[in-house]
Order: structure tokens, then sequence, then C-alpha cells
């Protein structure tokens, strides 16, 4: 049984994060969306925030399932018994960023392989942070993000943001 973890900020998740774990799922046995509990960015929804709204845009797909980590993604990866570590890589941004953070993955983790796959065209400009910006100013996001992800959007930045 091959198990994929999939590990990212997703916050929130996004149909582009969706369409890599769902491709994901088609090749390996098990993709396990693992969100990462304190990344080095401002974050808007709390890790399990992040990991609900996850749940629930992937409760129809049964070998996708999802967790939180903290520390080193390899370290998740081998306590998971993942062979793979999955990205997603849009044209432009992701390239160096993904490539330098293999092959640290590499050297920690010599047995686990990191494998890129490529976002879809309709995806290919579409991150997180963008899309809250988008979302930050009444903007239109019902095609990038599950609709009860764009409520829990509206009504996180409709509410005082907490210190
Ligand atoms: P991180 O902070 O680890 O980059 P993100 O949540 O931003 O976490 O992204 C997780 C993974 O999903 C990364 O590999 C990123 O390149 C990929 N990704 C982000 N947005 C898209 C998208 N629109 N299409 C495909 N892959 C994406």
């Amino acid at each position: 049984m091959t198990i994929a973890l999939y590990p990212g900020s997703f916050d929130p998740v996004t149909f582009g994060h969706l369409d890599i774990a769902t491709r994901a799922a088609a090749v390996f046995d098990e993709v396990v969306m693992g969100v990462f509990h304190t990344p080095q960015k401002n974050l808007l929804f709390t890790t399990e925030e992040r990991v609900e709204l996850i749940r629930k845009a992937v409760k129809n797909m049964p070998n996708i399932r999802v967790d939180y980590y903290e520390g080193m993604t390899v370290d998740f990866a081998r306590r998971l018994g993942a062979k793979v570590i999955v990205r997603g890589l849009r044209m432009s941004p992701d390239f160096e960023r993904e490539f330098e953070m293999a092959l640290m993955n590499k050297k920690q983790a010599p047995e686990i392989e990191v494998m890129c796959m490529m976002a879809s065209v309709q995806y290919q400009f579409l991150s997180s942070s963008l899309m809250k910006d988008a979302a930050r100013y009444g903007g239109y996001i019902d095609d990038l993000v599950p609709s009860h992800v764009a409520e829990a959007l509206r009504a996180k930045l409709a509410a005082p943001r907490k210190k």
C-alpha cells in the first residue's frame, strides 16, 4: 500500500489544492492531506479550522484523509509510513521554492520521494493568499473554493481579527 503525504498550509483549502489531492488519490492507495500547524505565515484560520474545512471538502473521497502536524514534514511522512510527498506546481511562482524544499527533504529523508504534479490550467493562478485578498474586499471567489470555505471566509473576514 503506497501512502502519499500532501502537505501544506491550506489557509484555506482551494479548488487548486483539491484538484491535486484528487488526482494524487487516483494514483496512490491513500493520500493524507497534512496541515502544517505553524508555518511562517500570517494565518487567517486556526489549525482546527483548516483541518475541518478540508475534511468537509473531501468527505466523499474515501482514500483521502486529513491530519495536522508540527515539525519537519519528512518526520510526519515517516510516522505515516508515506513513501511519497506530493506537491503542486503552478506556472511561475512555485518551481524554485519547491526545488529547494525537495532537495532539503531528500537530504533529511533519502527514502522519501517528492513528486510534483502540475497545477491544472484553470487553477494556475489561484493561491490562498490572493484569494483571501479578493475575499477581504468582497470579491467573487465562488468558483475558487468550495461553498463552505467561501462561507467560512466571509464569516471570518466580517468578524474583528483577534490579536
Ligand atoms: P505551503 O505553505 O506549503 O506552500 P500551500 O497551502 O500554499 O502551502 O500549498 C500547498 C501545496 O499546494 C504547494 O505544493 C502549492 O504549490 C500547491 N498549490 C497551491 N495552490 C495550488 C493550485 N492553485 N494548484 C495546484 N497546486 C497548488
